[in-house]
């Protein structure tokens, strides 16, 4: 096959054989866009290169044919002595990718070369300047020599001649500076600088072919799960000059505003510069809208390019250029990087133009996005006295005093303080703190540091690694840049969006998409927010497009009207549980502890009016809508009080001679029903089968309160679902019983309850027997919780705060399990079982409950296997409908 394209060979769709800039540079060239001329060398080569451990042998031919032929374009060959061409050579694999190489320019300059240059652009301190940049990029990138010796070097010439920016430093400064990195050169690697140009290429593209698999580049691959063996492709470009004086210079577009997606002119250009000067933000830009006056032509051309890319790729770009003595290049082009404000504007507007369709425009925003835009954030307006930043990892906008540890975070939250807990990095010991404060803040980490992993597990706002902030957690103190001090108990903001970290209390107002879903704000208002005018589109285009529905889990009525609001179709769990806490928590011991039947009947009464009653609730804030109550699942013990302090309590009685017959009992109890492994212990329909009446007493109650809504001209749906089934046997037992209590309570009442009965497959050997289960079952629903818990065996409650960072760092997982399903393993399950259960009944109706059920990328996995509805937190609800969308459409 062919190993080198030039660029009017390729086009934007070969991304896998060309990588993702050098595809886009062959579509513009062949858009007939000023693109310098190049070609670039394909992925195929670097792959065997990876695997052989040499380029193959047919590259070394086909790059001198297609040198040779950019030299005849060019006239002048690379590295002539008299009029040297030069080239750049940048990587571009498939997705951009931090960690591996990125461009050396300038290759083709020598010790005598450089001469040549300077006299063809009749400017000495050009061709100097270029030749000093070479060799500092070729060093470092290519050579492998320490970055900071050459800035070291750089930084003692701006000194020795009192020059604030490079800028300032003449010819003869440069040559010396030149001469200085090729001593560095020499020194380091025990080789000189490389003379020969064509050496000079051919070993910075064997260096980008070794970038691929450079330790920063594996470890994000792994994390972004990208294949390791794509491979990268490499660009040869000639050079173009931003750097040749004041009718030259360098800059960036975007043909939309990347923050809020309106249209204009945004970006910025940079005079007298060459392309990392601008991102080095060595010297100040100008706004893109100044070049109009600075070079009208170039300027008036840009704004053409812009527009012809934005309709040809119907999308915004970002673009890279440059401009050499007056005449426009252009050096990259790409579908740009938006704010989810933007991403959603932008897609709802390119509907308009009539550049996408609705199907299309639901690909342009996803629901990580949609998430982002539901945090309450800072309000815009008010005053904010930023004092540092650092990276976003975990969204939402928190106000709090600042503390230092977790003891006194604990403490003053339990004094009703809000808390913002800083530490320079946090680490298990921290878990309490993390819990009480509002938000947390630390100096050093990234993404997948402690504080990120677990403030993001919980939901709770974090900015981590904000470097310039110095944290002394002994005096309790940061200090910010200019010596700005927050000692403990001062209130600070973070917002975990953007990163930003602010002295004092900045207001926070609600998100206007929240207030869009609450129904409190109008998208048809006449003043009506851009923004949410934007998500009642696309949620509109969603609603059309998606298979899968979406459910709530919600266990009151205020949380079934609000999942409504966000547009539930019904609740797919209600976990009876939690009806049994508070108050009631005495009632539910009394049940625990009854010894004689009478006590255990005595205590079911008590408690089955009230369950009616949550019932009757739930049923009308769902009217119409199916939803699903599921029987009591979690282990006794967790009614009853914790086994230290009771022991503690009667020891003390005790010595103090003062027995408490109650207090004796409960403790035995306790005793009685200690687990060690209580996750795997009496919960569940376990529970159902060793307490009498516990799980007919809960039928009941479902039952007769459906009746009562029947009374009241309700339409109630209900759906009885038994949790933590391993056999089909255990779920016939129960069903025997309910059905039993269903038709006499049909029979009493008058009324029939068309009541469906199902299970949650959320142990391993119920997805393994699914064909057997279903035969009892009228429904699935997957708690892919409790399956990825004894799938991995890995104990939810516990493994966040343990050793999940160092999995997460070490690249194991890119996400957690928990958090998004695990297609190979869980997954595999779970599809596994949806065959199986169809098999024994082709009707039955199969849903997810777990928390994967409001998550993104499992959402598209439930679709594909065929579910019938996700089911999710009020709040993910959106999330959920976005990208059942997303999966279908
Ligand atoms: C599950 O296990 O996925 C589930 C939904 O049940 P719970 O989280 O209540 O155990
Ligand atoms: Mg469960």
């Amino acid at each position: 096959p062919k190993l080198v394209y030039d660029f009017s060979e390729g086009n934007k769709d070969l991304k896998d054989l060309l990588g993702g800039k050098g595809a886009n540079l062959a579509e513009m060239t062949n858009l007939g866009l000023p693109v310098p001329p190049g070609f670039t060398i394909t992925t195929e080569a670097c792959k065997v290169y990876l695997e052989t451990g040499s380029e193959p042998t047919a590259l070394r031919d086909e790059v001198s044919a297609h040198l040779d032929a950019l030299e005849q374009r060019m006239g002048r060959k690379l590295g002539q002595a008299d009029d040297p061409l030069l080239v750049s050579v940048r990587s571009g694999a498939k997705f951009s990718m931090p960690g591996m190489m990125d461009t050396v320019l300038n290759i083709g300059l020598s010790d005598v070369s450089v001469e040549g240059l300077a006299k063809q652009a009749g400017d000495e301190r050009f061709a100097w300047d270029s030749y000093r940049r070479l060799i500092q990029m070729f060093g470092k990138t290519v050579l492998d020599v320490d970055g900071e010796l050459f800035e070291d070097a750089l930084e003692d010439a701006k000194r020795a001649k009192g020059a604030t920016t490079d800028v300032d430093l003449g010819a003869p400064d440069l040559r010396e500076l030149t001469e200085h990195f090729k001593e560095i050169v020499a020194k380091e690697t025990g080789r000189d600088f490389p003379q020969d140009p064509r050496e000079q290429m051919d070993l910075a593209v064997r260096a980008v072919f070794d970038s691929w698999n450079g330790d920063r580049a594996k470890l994000y691959r792994r994390q972004e799960r990208i294949p390791h063996d794509l491979g990268t492709a490499v660009n040869i470009c000639s050079m173009v000059f931003g750097n040749l004086g004041p009718d030259s210079g360098t800059g960036v577009a975007f043909t939309r505003d990347p923050a809020s997606g309106q249209q204009g002119v945004y970006g910025d250009y940079l005079q007298n510069a060459q392309g990392e000067d601008v991102v080095a933000g060595i010297r100040n830009t100008v706004a893109l809208a100044d070049l109009e006056e600075l070079d009208k032509k170039s300027y008036d051309e840009l704004m053409q390019i812009m527009e012809t890319l934005e309709n040809h790729y119907r999308d915004l770009c970002d673009i890279e250029f440059t401009i050499e003595r007056g005449k426009l290049w252009m050096l990259q082009t790409r579908v740009g990087k938006r704010t989810a404000a933007a991403a959603f504007r932008i897609a709802t507007q390119l509907v308009d133009q009539g550049l996408i369709d609705e199907a299309e425009a639901l690909q342009r925003v996803n629901g990580a996005q949609l998430a982002q835009l539901m945090f309450p954030r800072f309000d815009d307006g008010a005053k904010a006295d930023q004092i540092g930043r650092g990276i976003a990892a975990s969204p939402g906008a928190a106000v709090g005093k600042a503390v230092f540890d977790s003891y006194t975070a604990v403490k003053w939250s339990r004094s009703g303080e809000k808390v913002i807990l800083i530490r320079r990095e946090t680490n298990p010991d921290d878990l309490d703190g993390m819990i009480a404060a509002e938000g947390i803040l630390t100096s050093r980490g990234g993404k997948t540091s402690h504080a990120a992993v677990v403030a993001r597990g919980m939901g709770k706002t974090c900015v981590c690694g904000a470097e310039e902030l110095e944290v002394d957690t002994k005096r309790r103190q940061m200090t910010a840049p200019g010596g700005i001090v927050i000692d403990e108990g001062d209130l600070i903001s973070i917002d975990g969006s953007s990163g930003k970290v602010y002295k004092g209390e900045v207001p926070v107002v609600p998100s206007p998409v929240v207030e869009y879903f609450e129904g409190r704000m109008h998208a048809g208002a006449e003043d009506a927010d851009e923004l949410v005018v934007a998500v009642h589109r696309m949620m509109a285009y969603a609603d059309r497009m998606r298979r899968l529905r979406v459910r709530a889990n919600a266990d009151n009525a205020e949380d079934a009207a609000r999942a409504r609001r966000f547009g539930a179709q019904g609740i797919g769990l209600c976990r009876t549980e939690h009806m049994f806490l508070g108050d009631r928590r005495q009632q539910v011991e009394r049940l625990i502890l009854a010894d004689t039947e009478e006590e255990r009947e005595a205590s079911l009464k008590e408690l089955l009016p009230l369950q009616q009653g949550d019932f009757v609730q739930l049923f009308e804030a769902m009217d119409g809508l199916p939803v699903t109550v599921r029987l009591l699942d979690p282990p006794l013990h967790e009614f009853l009080p914790d086994i230290t302090e009771l022991s503690v309590r009667v020891a003390l009685a005790e010595s103090r001679k003062d027995h408490n017959e109650n207090d004796l009992r409960l403790l035995q109890a306790v005793h009685r029903l200690h687990e060690q492994n209580p996750m795997l212990g009496l919960r569940g329909v376990r529970l159902g089968l060793v307490i009498p009446g516990l799980f007919t007493m809960q039928v009941r109650a479902i039952a007769e309160a459906a009746a009562d809504r029947k009374d009241a001209k309700g339409d109630p749906r209900a759906e009885i679902m038994i949790p933590l089934v391993g056999t089909v046997q255990e779920l016939e037992l129960v069903r025997d019983e309910a059905e039993q209590v269903i038709a006499e309570v049909e029979e009493r009442r008058g009324v029939s309850l068309k009541l469906s009965l199902g299970t949650m497959i959320e142990l391993p050997r119920a997805a393994l027997t699914a064909g057997q289960i279903a035969e009892s079952a009228d429904f699935f629903s997957f708690g892919t919780n409790d399956l990825t818990q004894t799938v991995w065996g890995f104990s939810r409650d516990d493994v966040e705060a343990s050793f999940f960072t160092a999995y997460l760092e070490k690249g194991i997982f890119g996400v957690s399990p928990f958090e998004t399903i695990d297609k190979d393993g869980v997954g595999a399950l779970v599809r596994d079982a949806v065959k199986a259960g169809k098999a024994t009944r082709p009707d039955l109706k199969l849903g997810v409950c777990g928390e994967h059920g409001g998550d993104p990328e499992s959402v598209h996995f439930f679709d594909e296997v065929g579910l019938d509805y996700v089911s999710c937190s009020p709040f993910r609800i959106p999330v959920a409908r976005l990208e059942a969308a997303r999966a279908a459409a």
